[in-house]
């Protein structure tokens, strides 16, 4: 018996939201007395048996360039064919862009329980329940998992990573490479972008910015914290900013340390999307502007007098 964490790469290295997976998997490794294993499918630049310090005692691995191109039905029959040769009970994947395609599809392979969105380690007191955010992160739901095996999609910031001293045994593990369904003609890459679902900090932007002539200071402010920029949805769909940096009911869902919002209302859709984060510094000139109600710190004011108040004050302090 084991938990087997799929461990997730992009350009040779180890996602973070699979270090969260691996310390959640290892974690409940312990409480269920089991060991923890992780799998990689691809070839990879990244220390494996670093994932020691996440807790995994053992990495099996498939060598194979070819899988370093995500296909969702080829990985999801190797590791269903995984779990059954490794006799795992549990498999936990990061409920990312990558989770979301492997999750069901392993669920239906194994007639596997999934819970996908999952933000605390299961209660193993008296059966299997796993709490999950539901309502665009309003609610949560308590999940009861009876199947034998249960398949776990971790919500991408919800669980720390954990950094003891331990190293992975790595292991070559002879599957099935199914033919990839998936031809990738193409990737276009934006440079020097920190992805929003991973990011530790973000500032973001809203109507209350006028145009996109005045993004300046949001980018400014982010580069200096090493931040990732984001925005409201009118400001995407007002070409102000591009697409991809939309948050919020019908865009991308953050969990940073560090929300800064700069001239955004609050609106419900808004907040479903960065409800998850930390902490949330919120600048706004209207003093009844809803964010003030979820803001852990609120400036009211002009964003053009205060961002540059802020930007300085940041520059002094970083030397
Ligand atoms: P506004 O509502 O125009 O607010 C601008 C804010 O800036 C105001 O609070 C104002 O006081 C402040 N401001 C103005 N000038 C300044 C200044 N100089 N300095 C400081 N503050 C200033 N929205 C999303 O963001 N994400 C979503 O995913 C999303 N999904 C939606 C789904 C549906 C089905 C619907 C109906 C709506 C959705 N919306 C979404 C839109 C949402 O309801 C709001 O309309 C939107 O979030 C408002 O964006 P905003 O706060 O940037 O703009």
């Amino acid at each position: 018996m084991s938990v087997l964490v799929y461990i997730d790469h992009t350009d040779g290295e180890i996602k973070k939201s699979s270090l969260e997976a691996a310390s959640y998997g290892a974690q409940l490794a312990s409480q269920l007395g089991v060991a923890a294993h992780g799998l990689v499918l691809g070839t990879l630049n990244a220390d494996l048996p670093a994932l020691g310090k996440q807790g995994l005692q053992k990495v099996h691995q498939v060598k194979n360039d070819s899988l370093n191109q995500f296909d969702p039905g080829q990985q999801a029959a190797m590791v269903a064919e995984a779990v059954t040769n490794l006799g795992a009970t549990v498999v936990v994947v990061s409920n990312n862009v990558t989770g979301k395609a492997l999750g069901p599809r392993l669920s239906a392979r194994l007639k596997a329980g999934l819970v996908a969105g999952a933000v605390a380690l299961p209660d193993t007191s008296n059966g299997f329940v796993v709490k999950k955010a539901v309502f665009s992160g309003k609610a949560f739901a308590q999940i009861a998992v009876s199947s034998p095996i249960k398949i776990i999609a971790l919500t991408p910031n919800a669980f720390s990573v954990t950094n003891g001293d331990g190293s992975a045994e790595v292991a070559d593990i002879n599957l099935t490479v199914p033919a990839a369904k998936i031809k990738v003609t193409g990737t276009n890459k934006i440079k020097g972008q920190i992805p929003l679902s991973e990011a530790e900090l973000v500032v973001s932007g809203g109507r209350g910015l006028k145009g996109p002539e005045n993004w300046g200071m949001i980018e400014e402010l982010a580069d200096l914290l090493g931040a990732a920029t984001a925005c409201s949805r009118p400001v995407a769909d007002s070409h102000w900013r591009p697409h991809h940096e939309h948050v919020g009911q019908t865009g991308g869902a953050v969990a940073p340390n560090l929300y800064f919002a700069v001239g955004i209302s609050g609106a419900i859709q808004h907040l479903a999307g960065v409800n998850r984060s930390k902490v949330i510094v919120v600048i706004n000139k209207d003093p009844e502007a809803p964010f003030f109600k979820a803001a852990d710190y609120g400036i009211v004011g002009d964003a053009f007098e205060v961002m540059p108040k802020i930007i300085d004050s940041v520059k002094k302090l970083k030397g």
